[in-house]
């Protein structure tokens, strides 16, 4: 099925991890010159500006750990990520983790940079008005930038533990996504077949989009008190300890819960398989009604 591409500004948080390599979609070409990066980068025009199509499209493929140096482009620049997990930049904010099927705007004259994760390669299509003049080239991107805010690391033995601290931040911009109501995010993260279990009731995917959607349920804000993840093979299995003040069919109510996801990797993307709520006792538990 044909992946569902969306529009990101890179205002909000994008996070995930991801090492898996598809194969190619357009040839690599040539392995370039380490002059405006480090690492191993492959550039290939796909199709160069010309009088009618004014813009230059090209592909490029990063090795884990390389990246272009700071630059800015006079036309702006959108980034079609088709594979792997990288970082992008803007100076003056944090770095955001880019995965395959994100898009990426690039303002004309915001100095930025882009490039692989440590431990992922990354390839996107990148497109630019030619007309208005050719990349700016600015200075390296420093170790302490390129390590910086991230939740991985050069370290290839403590890849588990990246793992977990992937699939935790994206947990954590999910809650975000769910009190902003972000159906968008949400369907993109929820597998087809996921589920979902509540007090009131177990549902699909769809429903689920619906709930949220109409305010049914309004994840208002979750508190969250601790969080862990546990890796098996292609599944990790995050706890939440929580206390969610939510809406529900036009009441406010807070409940503290243990809530369990699951998410498995798909082409190197973490999806939600299951998301269940397990109320428990504590600060915020309602007394029942007599
Ligand atoms: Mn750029």
């Amino acid at each position: 099925m044909k992946r569902l591409l969306y529009i990101t500004f890179l205002t909000c948080g994008l996070t995930l991890s991801g090492v898996a390599q598809d194969t190619d979609i357009f040839p690599r070409g040539e392995k370039a010159a380490n002059v405006h990066h480090v690492g191993n980068v492959w550039l290939s025009e796909l199709s160069p500006a010309d009088q009618v199509f004014t813009y230059s499209t090209s592909v490029a493929t990063f090795d884990p750990g390389a990246r272009l140096d700071w630059h800015s482009h006079p036309g702006g620049q959108i980034l079609l990520i088709t594979q792997g997990v990288g970082y992008y930049q803007e100076k003056g904010k944090s770095k955001q983790t880019v995965r395959k099927g994100d898009v990426v705007k690039c303002q004309p004259g915001v100095e930025h940079w882009h490039g692989a994760t440590p431990d992922s390669g990354v390839t996107y299509v990148a497109t630019s008005p030619a007309q208005n003049g050719k990349t700016v080239w600015l200075k390296r991107v420093t170790d302490e930038e390129y390590g910086a805010g991230s939740s991985t690391t050069s370290n290839g033995a403590s890849n588990a533990n990246n793992q977990e601290q992937d699939v935790l931040a994206l947990s954590k911009d999910k809650w975000t996504w769910m009190a902003d109501k972000n159906v968008d995010k949400l369907k993109d993260l929820f597998d087809d077949k996921a589920v979902f279990v509540h007090m009131g009731g177990s549902w699909g995917k769809e429903q689920e989009l619906n709930v949220i959607k109409s305010g049914g349920i309004h994840y208002k804000k979750a508190d969250v008190h601790e969080a862990s993840a546990q890796i098996i093979g292609n599944t990790a299995i995050v706890l939440n300890r929580i206390t969610l003040l939510a809406v529900v069919g036009g009441n406010e109510v807070t409940n503290p819960f243990i809530v369990t996801e699951v998410y498995t990797k798909e082409n190197g993307k973490w999806k939600m398989g299951s998301l269940s709520f397990t109320k428990t006792m504590g600060p915020g538990t309602e007394q029942p009604k007599k």
